[in-house]
């Protein structure tokens, strides 16, 4: 076999030519970066089981236009090609994966988008302000952007959001600044990210499947913290969050800025009144703190959205940031669809599209905002479990809608835990509209005056809908068809 190119010491000015790189995964940053790599000169191999949509199948023609090898379909990523130097993973796929364990094997550079990325970033680049965490991740990132944008900056949100950083970071005009939204998964491939700012908003149970367990869930998000420049956001609700910092190895100079939804310390972001200060960035914080914005700048004050906000805050004031650059940015946010978001009125009960809840952490936020709820859940666990969960919100059931390849292990925590709540079980049906109906008639059945119908599943929808969206899109449409009779 050739002997390797080495690539770790490749950036944005240098040549690729010659290097071989395999993009495995043809995804939505998949594509990103086959297609940067096969800009800068590389050769480049793109391997993924699945054909995939009209649109990718579309992408992957423009790709072999500009000289790259696309392979898709079943058994073109059973082992790796000869002849690498560069693997770059799609951020779903497990280390454990047969062609990545090949990879590692060999010696070789296994890479997500995000280190490309970062590796890529030209002269005098923007810096990234990232933000991670179980639950509110988009949430989070969003306000940070609105912010930054209030503040006059060319600020754009990337990631896991859902436009690949590498477009941002290779666009000629540039980025002032950059919101990044990491999961845990592009978290696992990163390897030399020096954020400005980084963020842990919370750390609960969720992909334990993936990652192999707690510790290891816990460990990958804490790689957000290492290299960052200036400040380390955690959580002071959430121990855990501060423990990432502590164990991080920062730039000397990083500080620690916790955020609460208390009267915060100095060192902190926090609620004081009905007020998000600041006593973290300003000279006097020993004594005193900056306004930044009220609860009714948000666009929902629950909570959690608070925490969202004061992290963006704390990041966003971290970059250097003027306060009132936060309130305005906080006006002018609105949170993302099926994200908490009222979708019908029958009578007196609401309902509520909460489908972005695809775990058991996200859900309990959620389900903490009503105050009588019939619960639709369900869908994969994930390797969650459901236990604290039901206990912690019993009190505020009415009732439960249960679907979905999971849903006997919420049944039986609802059995233990909060026996006299009526539940409802509903099969799987011919399709998501038929299933989604009958999912609103029992909860119709179960409601009373006052009470809200909450989808807030606590599991991922990929076992019955092709992604939360669908899920939340056809319970609307459900209860619209539902109201009109
Ligand atoms: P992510 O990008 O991390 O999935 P989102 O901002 O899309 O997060 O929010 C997902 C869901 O998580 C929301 O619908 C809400 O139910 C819940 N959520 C949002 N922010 C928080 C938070 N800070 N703590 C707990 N749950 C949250």
């Amino acid at each position: 076999m050739p002997s390797e190119r080495d690539v770790t010491t490749l950036g944005r000015a240098s040549s690729w030519e010659g290097v071989r790189a395999v993009v495995a995964g043809f995804g939505v940053s998949g594509f990103a970066a086959a297609d940067t790599l096969n800009h800068l000169g590389a050769s480049v191999i793109v391997l993924d089981e699945s054909e995939g949509d009209d649109r990718r199948r579309e992408q992957a023609g423009l790709l072999e236009v500009l000289g790259a090898d696309v392979r898709l379909g079943p058994g073109t990523t059973a082992s790796l090609p000869q002849d690498v130097d560069l693997v770059v993973t799609s951020p779903g796929w497990r280390p454990t994966t047969p062609l990545l364990a090949e990879a590692a094997g060999r010696g070789l550079p296994v890479w997500g988008e995000v280190e490309l990325a970062w590796r890529l970033r030209g002269e005098s680049p923007a810096p990234w302000l990232a933000v991670t965490g179980t639950n509110g991740k988009t949430t989070t990132v969003q306000m940070l952007e609105s912010i930054l944008q209030a503040a006059g900056l060319r600020a754009q949100a990337v990631g896991n959001v859902g436009t690949p950083i590498l477009e941002a970071v290779m666009d000629p005009e540039g980025r002032d600044v950059l919101a990044v939204e990491l999961s845990s998964f592009q978290l696992h491939w990163t390897q030399s990210m020096s954020p400005q700012a980084a963020a842990v908003l919370n750390i609960a149970p969720d992909h334990y499947d993936w990652h192999g367990g707690a510790e290891a869930y816990a460990a990958a998000k804490g790689r957000i913290y290492e290299r960052t420049q200036l400040a380390c956001v955690y959580n002071v609700a959430d121990e855990a969050t501060m423990h990432l910092v502590e164990e991080a190895d920062v730039v000397e100079g990083a500080r620690a800025i916790g955020f609460t939804l208390g009267i915060p310390e100095p060192g902190m972001v926090g609620v004081v009144d009905d007020l998000l200060v600041d006593r973290a960035f300003v000279e006097t914080r020993a004594t005193s703190a900056a306004e930044m914005a009220s609860l009714s700048d948000l666009a929902d004050a629950s909570p959690h959205n608070v925490e969202n906000a004061l992290a963006a805050a704390a990041l966003a004031r971290a970059h250097g940031v003027r306060p009132a650059a936060v309130r305005d940015g906080l006006r002018a946010f609105t949170l993302g669809p099926h994200r908490i978001s009222e979708v019908g009125r029958t009578g007196a009960v609401t309902w509520v599209n909460d489908s972005k809840a695809t775990n058991p952490h996200a859900a309990r936020a959620s389900l903490q905002a009503f105050e009588r709820v019939v619960w639709v859940a369900g869908g994969l666990a994930k390797g969650a479990t459901y236990g604290d969960l039901v206990r912690d919100v019993r009190d505020r059931l009415a009732g439960a809608v249960l679907i979905g390849a999971d849903r006997d292990l919420v049944a039986a925590a609802l059995a233990e835990h909060a026996p006299d709540v009526p539940v409802e079980v509903v099969d799987g049906a011919d399709d998501a509209d038929a299933l989604m109906d009958a999912v609103v008639v029992a909860a119709a059945r179960l409601a009373h005056d006052g009470d809200t119908v909450l989808l807030a599943p606590a599991a991922a929808s990929m076992d019955q809908f092709r992604s939360y969206a669908h899920r939340g899109d056809a319970f609307a449409e459900a209860v619209a068809r539902h109201a009109r009779g």
